[in-house]
């Protein structure tokens, strides 16, 4: 892994980018909240582009209809930072909440299940958290991370 200080605005900036194709293709605005300050924290960038990927695909394929997709960046407790993605797809069924983090866990006919295992794992690897909660339309994922020095 090549731990850098990258700035997680960045990081989520690109990962908008990648998926405003498929989420245009489907309806779904993809809206920016980013925090004005830069949200510094040393990471394998690329690792958590792929975490954030994983996040938003799960997103979007939550609303197949469309909707809207949001992703939040903040400055968390103790100097951290922290990204959350939140879609319009219904939520997580309270009855599946305890079994998504796990490797080949997916309700999907041709799921994986690999995603949030993976993004868990990253999460863990880096120090920080994964944990996600039901809004008002959708759910809510939130990645957050130890703030850079
Ligand atoms: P996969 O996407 O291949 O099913 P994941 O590990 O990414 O595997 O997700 C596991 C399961 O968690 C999904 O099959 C789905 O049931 C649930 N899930 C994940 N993200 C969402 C979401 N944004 N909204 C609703 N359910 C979700
Ligand atoms: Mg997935």
């Amino acid at each position: 892994p090549v731990v850098e200080r990258v700035d997680l605005n960045e990081i989520v900036a690109s990962v908008a980018a990648l998926v405003e194709r498929q989420a245009g293709m489907q309806g779904v605005r993809v809206e920016r909240r980013l925090a004005a300050r830069k949200l510094e924290t040393m990471a394998d960038g690329a690792q958590i582009r792929q975490a954030l990927m994983n996040l938003c695909l799960n997103a979007l394929q939550a609303m197949a209809r469309g909707g809207t997709l949001t992703l939040r960046t903040n400055t968390s407790d103790r100097n951290g930072v922290s990204v959350e993605v939140e879609d319009e797809g219904g939520g997580i069924d309270p009855k599946i909440a305890a079994r998504i983090f796990d490797p080949f866990f997916t309700t999907k006919e041709r799921g994986l299940g690999l995603g949030l295992s993976i993004a868990y794992k990253v999460a863990i690897e880096h120090g920080g958290t994964l944990t996600f909660r039901n809004g008002e339309k959708g759910a809510i994922f939130r990645l957050a991370l130890p703030g850079a020095n």
